[in-house]
């Protein structure tokens, strides 16, 4: 039996804080903790292999199967004296969650007895016994074994008693079935290509890194309140519910006092990311009621993505034990704001720069305008895998909703620097520049981090926003694993590096002084992503048909959005790149796809579950009440009087009747629409199925289901309504 809401709302206003035992220390005392970090390596590890593990971290350099066997040992005698039992390789398979398999630390041996075993075999590779996970075909039968690998650069941590190995996943064939594998490999190729650029401006810079700072936004529900939602607990997401009388329209919810609930739960959370290293810094409101937000410090991009999946993970389960339930959905009720994760991300050098932070003098202002550029017109260039890169069914219900980035992909610079490209437009020019013209346009640019300073015009509605230092991609979803955005966009900066530097060299070859030949390229590469910079309000109805003219797309759904994994273009870049190989990116393309359709399927079926099993009976149950309140009122009243006292309630038995058949036939209609989808063989032409034809039956099921609500007997209606899992404190 379902709870009924009343139930549950009598236990959320009976709950008080739950209040954990937190570390009394100064934060830096406990600070990494539980991570098999830097410090700790130093002091289990001999000279040799410390160093050899960092060289790994920095340059990528294998390590020995020698030296594999002292760093698992020492990783070993570490977690020991955390009481750690067992480990596990732990990994981001393409269900958008991490993986684990636990193995304890001990072998049987002979004699009844056990020994401890964890050596550089179990350390550097596993085969868990994987067949289940997603692999778009890549994995057969015959060759169901996938493998594990550790990665080096992302170290080892406690959770529980186990410890917790970063590795790659990939088939026995060796590709990629994970997220990771192919972020390593963009990130590898972004390293090169802009340190070959660095070289331009200063010969010192001998690695580039991507960082990444993720903005996690989420929803806090109540434990009781969640399990009377058989929607939330199956898809995440409500399907019913009318819109609340007050919704976020008084914005008082934003930036406002957290609630002491949720404030628990939030010190809880920290300490405990604190504790593996993950650096959360900030904590607010966000728009929505019971919405809100948080934020680390930036880190190398990799190391970020896995912190911000285990910030996920930890959420989850530090959450029930403060009675909540995280909600990482995108869009968890209609008509209220939604969750994204804004993915910061910008380039740092060996040398301490940030190649996004316009510097001091012309030359590293040339820097910065160098990778400036060159990243708006990578996402240009590739906006229609830019945008695939972000695509999900749950990300489908934000984009475009008016809160959230539009399905547009287009990029916000601020009006200083978009006089400062008109400034260079004019300028430069294809011939011979003479060396006044030249000192004019140094001293031009020479001026940026001055106009940048005053730099407040800052646009809330773009989906990739720069923002002073850094680039922000906005229209990534609360839920997804950032690799797949990063990937993409770390892939397609490191590609038109390269061509970039082509080009550039090209001009030098031809006697073109060096830093003529960087402006006239700039000048030229602004010249062709010119149409993707948008300064006005990404959300309004005029944007969408200036996009329009301007010939930028505007991808709504998720099936026609994935296309860009599997044009030539894309195919041709990640192959030459390194990142993925043809079958890869097929595979993951099908992968997708088959994800889109099974979320669809299932919130197909709750919607005709609850509508059958909650809605329906509650609607006849109502309307019994109604039809047992007329017959009385005919024994009371003569004919005259009946007929205008009972009018409104029979008014009413009709308008439920109505609205039970218009609910029946649409799930039937919708149920038979499913069989004829699931003959379809092709993943593409399912989803598409899917997206047009079973899709659309929800909002037209939903919008009876809302009516009902707002004229049933609030003691009878069974569902926690909007108002009570939003404003309920
Ligand atoms: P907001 O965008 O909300 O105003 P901030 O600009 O302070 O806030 O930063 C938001 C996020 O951007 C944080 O996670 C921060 O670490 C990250 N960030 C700041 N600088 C960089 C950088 N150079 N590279 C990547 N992320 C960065
Ligand atoms: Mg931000």
């Amino acid at each position: 039996m379902a709870i009924h809401r009343f139930k549950a709302l009598e236990e959320v206003l009976n709950r008080t804080p739950v209040n954990i035992e937190l570390p009394s220390e100064a934060i830096s005392d406990y600070y990494g903790k539980n991570v098999f970090g830097r410090d700790a390596m130093r002091e289990y590890l001999s000279e040799e292999a410390y160093s050899s593990v960092l060289s790994a971290i920095d340059t990528g350099s294998k390590i020995d199967r020698k030296m594999a066997e002292q760093v698992a040992a020492a990783m070993k005698s570490w977690a020991k004296i955390k009481g750690v039992s067992h480990y596990t390789h732990w990994f981001q398979p393409l269900t958008g969650t991490t993986a684990e398999k636990h193995d304890a630390f001990f072998t049987p041996v002979e004699g009844g007895r056990a020994i401890e075993k964890f050596g550089g075999d179990q350390l550097v590779q596993q085969e868990p016994d994987a067949s289940s996970f997603p692999s778009g075909g890549i994995r057969n039968t015959f060759e169901a074994r996938g493998y594990t690998a550790w990665d080096p650069t992302s170290p080892a941590f406690v959770i529980g008693k186990t410890l917790c190995i970063p590795t790659v996943f990939v088939s026995y064939t060796g590709e990629a079935l994970d997220f990771k594998t192919p972020l390593l490999k963009a990130l590898h190729a972004l390293d090169k290509a802009a340190t070959d650029v660095c070289q331009y401006f200063d010969k010192n810079v001998a690695k580039v890194t991507a960082t990444l700072g993720w903005e996690q936004e989420y929803f806090l529900i109540d434990t009781a309140l969640f399990n009377a939602r058989p929607d939330l607990i199956m898809t995440g997401r409500t399907l019913f519910g009318h819109a609340p009388a007050k919704g976020q329209q008084l914005e008082d919810h934003y930036f406002g006092s957290i609630p002491d609930r949720a404030t628990s739960f939030m010190r809880e959370l920290e300490v405990e990311c604190w504790m593996l290293g993950v650096p959360i810094k900030t904590r607010h409101n966000e728009v929505a009621p019971n919405q809100f937000e948080c934020a680390p410090v930036y880190e190398e991009c990799n190391l970020a993505v896995d912190h911000n999946q285990l910030l996920m993970d930890i959420m989850e389960k530090v959450g029930r034990r403060h009675n909540f339930r995280v909600l990482l959905h995108e869009k968890p009720f209609a008509g209220v704001n939604g969750s994204g994760k804004h993915n910061n991300w910008s380039l740092g050098t060996d040398t301490g720069k940030n190649l996004l932070s316009p510097g001091k003098t012309p030359k590293t202002n040339l820097q910065f305008l160098t990778f400036f550029i060159n990243t708006i017109k990578a996402v240009h260039d590739h906006a229609d895998l830019m945008r695939a890169s972000i695509a999900s069914a749950n990300n489908d219900h934000r984009l475009g909703a008016n809160e959230a980035p539009p399905a547009i992909m287009s990029i916000f610079i601020g009006s200083q620097l978009t006089r400062v490209f008109d400034d260079l437009e004019k300028k430069v020019k294809s011939g011979k520049m003479t060396p006044d013209e030249k000192t004019d346009l140094k001293l031009g640019i020479g001026k940026i981090p001055d106009i940048l300073l005053d730099n407040t015009d800052r646009n809330r509605t773009s989906p990739f926003a720069f923002t002073g230092n850094k680039f922000e991609f906005r229209a990534v979803g609360s839920s997804a694993n950032c690799a797949g955005a990063m990937t993409v966009l770390n892939a397609v900066v490191a590609n038109q590096l390269i061509l970039f530097k082509k080009d550039v060299d090209a001009l030098i070859d031809k006697g073109v002084e060096k830093d003529e030949a960087i402006f006239q390229i700039l000048v030229e590469s602004i010249k062709s992503s010119k149409k993707i910079l948008f300064e006005g309000n990404g959300y309004g109805e005029e944007w969408v048909r200036e996009a329009a003219k301007r010939g930028l797309k505007n991808i709504k759904t998720t099936p026609q959005a994935l296309d860009a994994y599997i044009s030539d273009k894309v195919i041709r870049l990640f192959e030459h790149l390194d990142v993925m190989s043809h079958r890869e990116q097929e595979a993951r393309h099908a992968i997708y796809l088959e994800t889109y359709t099974k979320k669809i399927q299932i919130e197909s079926r709750i919607i005709g579950d609850i509508s059958l099993n909650h809605i329906i009976p509650t609607a006849i149950r109502y309307q019994n009440l109604l039809i047992d309140n007329v017959h009385k009122m005919k024994d009371i009243f003569n004919a005259a009087d009946f007929k205008t006292n009972a009018s409104t309630q029979l008014e009413m038995i009709k308008e439920i009747s109505e609205r039970i058949s218009s609910i029946k036939n649409s799930v039937n209609e919708m149920t038979e629409d499913r069989k004829k989808a699931n003959v379809i063989e092709d993943h593409k032409k399912l989803a598409v199925a899917y997206c047009e034809r079973i899709k659309p039956y929800f909002d037209s099921i939903r919008y009876h289901v809302d009516k009902l609500e707002l004229i049933i007997d609030d003691e009878l209606w069974p569902l926690p309504k909007y108002r009570e899992m939003l404003f309920t404190k």
